[in-house]
């Protein structure tokens, strides 16, 4: 399903890129939860993680990476929050596979 990441990897609307590959992008949410947000994307549409085939493997591996270079990146030596909400019950809205990077703060357990 196309999203509204889907626009902004084909840059049709702005966002405030930290780091863009051949598979991934990350960005800053817009609507920051913690001192540092950011949303790591892969650019192929997955809706969620409930939708990973097999192949999708390599896709996955490289958002990862890219999330922890980036969180380096932004100064969370201290550690960072990595979420993937996932269909209705997981709070997704978005139906783009994205991962969640939170830090700067102290953040509490567990999330509602
Ligand atoms: P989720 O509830 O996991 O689907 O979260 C979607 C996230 O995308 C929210 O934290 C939104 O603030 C964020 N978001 C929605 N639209 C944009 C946008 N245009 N640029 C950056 N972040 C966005």
């Amino acid at each position: 399903m196309s999203s509204i990441f889907s626009k902004i990897i084909r840059k049709e609307i702005p966002a405030d890129i930290l780091h863009e590959d051949d598979v991934c992008l990350a960005f800053r949410d817009i609507n920051p939860q913690a001192p540092v947000h950011f949303l790591v994307i892969p650019k192929k549409e997955i809706s969620s993680l409930a939708d990973l085939e097999k192949d999708d493997e390599l896709v996955v591996g490289r958002c990862l990476l890219v999330a922890s270079k980036v969180a380096a990146e932004e100064g969370l030596h201290n550690g960072y929050r990595l979420i993937a909400n996932t269909l209705g019950d997981g709070g997704q809205e978005v139906p783009h596979l994205h991962f969640h990077i939170m830090g700067g703060r102290k953040l509490t357990w567990p999330p509602g």
